[in-house]
């Protein structure tokens, strides 16, 4: 799908006709499924409501947008699915995380999945139907940035395949991961042995409802509450070899690819809360009165929305930038999509803020969905890649 960027002239910003088509109908369903009940999430049931609102999206095409089109999919590249998260997330960082996080899960089955793990697993998640979650099961209760760092050679793993016979037994314990609960398949960091690092990495595909399976409660948050996440036990899960990825030592190394399409996408989503509150403090300033004249008049505000544009601007052209890279043939870029995930998050954090400030104590209240954008940008900074640690990465790779 999509034209590549380079084609026509030699420096082109523009979307191709079916890249603003795919935007408008993200558009036209945040604004018609997400936008109305966005602050519904985060009431009891809320959880019922956002698995009717991602259904919705499948029955949209957008779920299965990353899908190959040979498997019912929208075949679409790094480029199109960040496009769509943004808009997502202009109406609720939540859902777009759930969106982003199902397809965190299936980025590594798209790169080492054989012919027959993607003829089986593939057009359950195109469906539309009913909306199919993925989830990627890395980050374990002894930390998560120690698993996303190319460094640490997968060294704190603790979640363990041990072969016996045709299969693999899974033991250990996750925690946070996306979609923990109501997923459809669990894509699981894992090691063969502890003490051999990169060499006993493996993934390796869970599906929902094998024995020894189970979950803890979903862990109550202080924001992007539309997306569930709990501890994830593995005892004695048994799955078939034919369900691992690629061979065992491959894990690392498929994770850290993983982690550049999804960095970009977290970027999208940075890029989509900013906005959402953004076009909200926007609006009151042009019609909210002080001093006799609306608050996008006073200099210091005026000011202060300069720099809000800005920046969504900056953030948008830096995530844009990564996933073209990361769609075009071995250009894949982590130092891109990690400066676009630093950038864009610690951008949605001021923005939101200010969006707050700029609003008053409206903004500060429930009502107007913009301190919900602050509650859900502050995760922006931490998941996928903490921004402290992401920025020393960035450091090391230039
Ligand atoms: C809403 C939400 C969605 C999530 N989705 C997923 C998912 O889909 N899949 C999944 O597996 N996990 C997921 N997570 C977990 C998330 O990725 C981890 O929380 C994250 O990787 C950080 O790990 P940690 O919380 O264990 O913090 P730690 O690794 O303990 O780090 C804590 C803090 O210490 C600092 N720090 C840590 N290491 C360094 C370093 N090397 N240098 C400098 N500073 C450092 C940073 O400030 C960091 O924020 C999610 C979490 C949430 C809340």
């Amino acid at each position: 799908m999509g034209q590549s960027a380079d084609s026509g002239s030699a420096l082109s910003f523009r979307l191709s006709k079916e890249q603003e088509a795919l935007r408008e109908v993200a558009q036209r369903f945040t604004r018609k499924e997400i936008k109305p009940v966005a602050l519904k999430f985060e009431e009891e049931n809320g959880d019922a409501l956002a698995h009717q609102v991602i259904d919705r999206a499948a029955q949209a095409g957008l779920l299965g947008l990353p899908v190959p089109l040979e498997f019912g999919g929208g075949g679409g590249s790094n480029v199109e699915c960040t496009l769509v998260l943004e808009e997502i997330a202009a109406g609720c960082g939540g859902i777009a995380t759930a969106i982003g996080a199902s397809w965190f899960g299936q980025t590594p089955i798209m790169m080492a999945a054989n012919s027959q793990q993607r003829r089986e697993i593939f057009p359950p998640l195109a469906a539309r139907d009913h909306g199919l979650l993925c989830c990627m099961a890395m980050t374990e209760p002894a930390g998560g940035t120690d698993i996303e760092n190319p460094h640490m050679k997968s060294r704190t793993i603790r979640t363990v395949v041990r072969e016996d016979g045709d299969n693999y037994v899974v033991n250990g314990r996750k925690l946070w991961p996306s979609n923990s609960d109501n997923a459809w398949l669990y894509t699981v960091v894992a090691t063969a042995d502890p003490a051999r690092g990169d060499e006993g990495s493996c993934l390796v595909m869970v599906p929902a409802g094998t024995p020894g399976l189970s979950f803890g409660h979903p862990i109550p948050k202080m924001g992007m509450v539309a997306d569930r996440n709990a501890e994830i036990v593995f005892e004695d899960v048994r799955v078939p070899k034919s369900n691992l990825l690629g061979k065992i030592g491959d894990g690392a190394r498929l994770l850290q690819r993983t982690l550049v399409y999804n960095r970009a996408g977290a970027a999208a989503i940075a890029v989509g809360v900013a906005r959402g509150a953004f076009e909200g403090a926007l609006q009151w300033a042009r019609e909210r009165i002080t001093m006799g004249q609306p608050l996008a008049k006073h200099p210091v505000v005026a000011a202060m929305l300069g720099d809000m544009a800005t920046g969504i601007e900056a953030s948008r052209l830096l995530y844009q930038r990564s996933a073209w890279f990361n769609a075009q043939p071995g250009q894949a870029s982590m130092l891109m999509a990690t400066m676009a995930k630093v950038f864009a998050s610690d951008m949605a954090m001021r923005v939101t803020t200010d969006a707050v400030q700029i609003m008053g104590a409206y903004g500060y209240a429930r009502e107007y969905g913009v301190e919900k954008a602050m509650r859900d940008a502050k995760i922006l900074q931490i998941y996928i890649g903490a921004n402290e640690f992401s920025r020393q990465l960035v450091g090391e790779l230039l």
